[in-house]
């Protein structure tokens, strides 16, 4: 695939840390018109039980700081179930500014980004990414089973103004009534106001009701044509362990685009983890797909599917031994890498 491509990057896993905060959310995000679920409830599934003493803002700070040069780490996303019902959000992102790191990017669903945006912005947050599964409010309320189509929508367009240097929708494309509808003016609003397009397709995990995954499931890929006849692909990013590739697309109307592929799960470029793993033929993520995911508990969850892949690194960080939690760390990917 080659239609001018202007980058194409290969690394084997994405140089990024992911600290998911907390396990809380004030959505349900379900099959349209359904209750359902299908969130994938990053960083609780994997997680323990509460820890004692707590997880705090200086336990993330420690960690990103013990690593960012070791590893060469440069980007962090702040994630979670939700990051603004998090208390700490804001010394956390500032405190990933204080310690250098170039990128930083939060991803919420937005219902109480209005309020926050003027804190979000003094902490130096560069990229602020917003979750909006539907572009109209039916579809929304349908999907989070909550009203606030507009109040996300106004608050991504008032984050647009901002000193934000990037501002992100992600969508997990979902069957709605008038799909291809919904997302031309999806697109035709996010061109006007400079947002950049992420697409995903829902990836399937063992919680789901398999029929509801079915009938929902639809692939970004149904838009090829549609992305090749009005603009071009600008870039791929490779990452080999995860079997993962990042594709940035350029709209002739200025939009950007990005969409990810998940595969070659059984490839010999894969992990000797996941070529042994019973549960392969079922998993569309690979390993490290998002980089060093670090979730609640201070636990690394490397794989959506499988928690006996974690390490867990809450005493190392708790005893502010940064030699052994990189050196632990180091052994870990090493294996996790290993073919
Ligand atoms: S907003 Fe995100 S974390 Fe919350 S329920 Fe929806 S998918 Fe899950
Ligand atoms: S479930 Fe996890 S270990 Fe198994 S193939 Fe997928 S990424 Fe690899």
């Amino acid at each position: 695939m080659n239609d001018g491509l202007e980058v194409k990057k290969e690394v084997s896993w994405s140089k990024q840390i992911r600290l998911l905060v907390n396990k809380k959310c004030n959505y349900n995000c379900s099959f349209p018109g359904s209750c359902r679920e299908w969130c994938h409830k990053d960083g609780v599934r994997t997680g323990k039980m509460d820890r004692i003493p707590k997880v705090t803002v200086e336990d993330f700070l420690f960690f990103a700081d013990a690593v960012r040069i070791p590893f060469g780490i440069e980007k962090v996303k702040v994630g979670a179930m939700e990051p603004l019902l998090y208390p700490g959000i804001f010394d956390l992102i500032s405190g990933l500014k204080k310690i250098g790191y170039k990128e930083v990017s939060m991803t919420t669903n937005g219902y109480f980004l209005q309020k926050n945006l003027d804190k979000l912005e003094k902490t130096g947050l560069d990229t602020l990414t917003v979750s909006m599964h539907a572009f109209n409010k039916e579809a929304y309320r349908s999907i989070t089973r909550i009203d606030g189509f507009d109040m996300v929508k106004n608050a991504v367009e008032e984050a647009t103004k901002r000193k934000f240097t990037k501002v992100k929708v992600n969508r997990v494309l979902l069957k709605v009534d008038d799909l291809w509808g919904d997302l031309m003016r999806f697109f035709d609003w996010a061109v006007a106001n400079k947002v950049r397009v992420k697409l995903y397709k829902l990836i399937w995990s063992p919680e789901m009701d398999s029929k509801k995954y079915f009938d929902n499931y639809v692939s970004w890929k149904g838009l090829m044509v549609f992305l090749r006849k009005n603009g071009k692909l600008k870039g791929i990013d490779s990452f080999t362990i995860a079997g993962r590739q990042r594709f940035l697309w350029e709209l002739n109307n200025g939009l950007e685009i990005e969409t990810d592929v998940f595969g070659h799960k059984l490839g010999e470029e894969m992990s000797s983890i996941c070529r042994k793993c019973s549960l392969a033929q079922y998993c569309q993520e690979g390993l490290l797909s998002y980089g060093i995911e670090v979730n609640p508990d201070l636990v690394v969850s490397p794989c959506l599917l499988r928690d006996d892949v974690n390490l867990d690194l809450y005493s190392l960080i708790k005893e502010r031994d940064g030699e052994r939690l990189r050196s632990k760390l180091s052994q870990y990917i090493d294996k996790i890498a290993n073919r």
